[in-house]
């Protein structure tokens, strides 16, 4: 099993992070590990910590990347990096406890693709930062075809089928709960309490807040490109009504025109939408399960065979 810990600029916490992970991780009897650190970029000491793990455990791998590039393309480095047979995405800061892991493995070993960790509690965040994410969930989940699971993060544990899956697609516009929740694969989740963050202060600033906002609405919904061009085609329409009826168009002309233009930036939209959809590289399916016969006379048992393919 790999652990992805994305981390910039966390020297205040990694310290205690590490420890209280190699800890859980010992704790899971059975299970070979790697700690695999992506550092996106960190300006602070986060990096020479790392070096100072790896140097005293064989469990400890690490990236570097070159510069800041965000926390999900952090964990897709990370996704691609991993050589476990599962994958556990956890935060740098102690807000998800690694004490949780030996719960996410056994409901892995029960057959489950992916292994949420739920929050049933959150601890010093503020007012603002709840509500804001209450209401994005929501209206996320209304717009897209694939609903993600509410009160989760990235702290989750991956199958590898779904790792490899995810380190194949297109890597831009980056929501990794929503491809997750588009491959569709058996997924259950594990009750926490998220605690406070153990030191430092949130490395998600608003701007990078409103960036994963954004990409998780464009690559999971084409709902706001529908909108408008069914704005432009209801005004242009009842323009068109109104102006017939009254056997005079000079009132309703503004609004035919406007309705007119607004289809158009629809109609475009559509063929925008479709490039996306092409970038980004979906499979148009993705296999659970298969039974197989085997080839040989000797074993006519049918085998079933979970995985992803292409
Ligand atoms: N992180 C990252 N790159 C960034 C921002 C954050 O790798 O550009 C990491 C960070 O070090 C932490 C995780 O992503 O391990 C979640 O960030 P944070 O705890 O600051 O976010 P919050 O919990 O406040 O939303
Ligand atoms: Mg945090």
């Amino acid at each position: 099993m790999t652990v992805v810990v994305p981390c910039f600029n966390e020297e205040s916490v990694l310290r205690e992070t590490h420890a209280r992970l190699v800890r859980a991780l010992r704790a899971g009897r059975g299970v070979t590990y790697e700690v695999l650190y992506v550092d996106d970029g960190s300006t602070d000491d986060t990096w020479s910590l790392i070096r100072e793990f790896a140097a005293g455990s064989e469990h400890v791998r690490a990236a570097r990347l070159s510069r800041n590039f965000g926390h999900q393309a952090a964990c897709l480095a990370g996704l691609r990096d991993a050589t476990g047979d599962a994958v556990v995405l956890i935060d740098a800061d102690l807000q998800d406890p690694p004490e949780l892991i030996p719960d996410l493995v056994s409901r892995w070993r029960e057959g489950w693709s992916v292994v949420s960790a739920r929050r049933t509690e959150r601890k010093g965040e503020g007012a603002l930062k709840r509500a804001t994410a209450f209401a994005y969930y929501r209206l996320l989940n209304s717009m897209s075809d694939h609903p993600v699971a509410l009160d989760t993060g990235d702290f989750r544990l991956l199958d590898r089928s779904v790792v490899d899956l995810l380190g194949e697609l297109g890597g831009q516009e980056l929501f990794l709960r929503g491809t997750i929740s588009w491959a569709g694969l058996p997924e259950t989740a594990v009750p926490y309490r998220r605690d406070p963050r153990a030191a430092g202060t949130s490395k998600y600033t608003l701007r990078k807040m409103l960036e994963l906002s954004r990409c998780g609405i464009i690559s999971g919904s084409a709902l706001p490109i529908r909108a408008t061009a069914a704005a432009g085609l209801v005004s242009a329409a009842a323009a068109t009504v109104v102006g017939l009826a009254r056997r005079d168009f000079g009132t309703t002309r503004w609004a035919y025109s406007l309705g007119v233009q607004t289809l158009a930036i629809g109609v475009l939209g559509e063929y925008v939408n479709a490039t996306l959809r092409h970038a980004q590289d979906r499979p148009p399916f993705v296999v659970g399960e298969r039974i197989q016969r085997s080839r040989t006379a000797s074993a006519p048992q049918p085998t079933i065979a979970a995985g992803v393919a292409r």
